[in-house]
């Protein structure tokens, strides 16, 4: 369990703001979008990814003190795995593909006759 930045009580991961003092702890009320806090002397910006790399137009930029989208230039940003492509419609109908070949086999059978 973590704790509140403001009165260090603990809190829950899921909690949007500080069960005890009310600090605020997630963005727009939403337990999924992280809010990250700068300390007082340094801007976030300063050791953001997007920043360094100049791909941000936040207009709070270069002196974001909070900020949703922040990305530590010392950490990894986790990519999604590639999708799958999903296998062809012969190889996911074997049975399909059976009678069709022995149907096409009857026919040509039938017609040599
Ligand atoms: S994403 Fe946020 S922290 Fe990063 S540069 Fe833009 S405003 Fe600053
Ligand atoms: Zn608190």
């Amino acid at each position: 369990m973590s704790s509140c930045p403001r009165c260090q009580q603990p809190v829950r991961h899921d909690d949007v703001s500080c069960p005890h003092c009310g600090y605020q702890l997630k963005a727009f009320g939403h337990p999924g979008i992280p809010l990250y806090r700068a300390n007082p002397e340094e801007p976030l910006c300063l050791t953001c990814t997007y920043h360094l790399d100049d791909s941000c137009n936040f207009p709070k930029r270069p002196y974001a003190q909070t900020c949703t989208l922040y990305q530590n230039i010392d950490e990894p940003i986790l990519t999604p795995p590639p999708r799958r492509q999903p296998a062809p419609w012969y190889r996911r109908n074997p049975t399909l593909v059976g009678v069709l070949g022995l149907l096409a086999i009857s026919l040509i059978l039938a017609l040599a006759n």
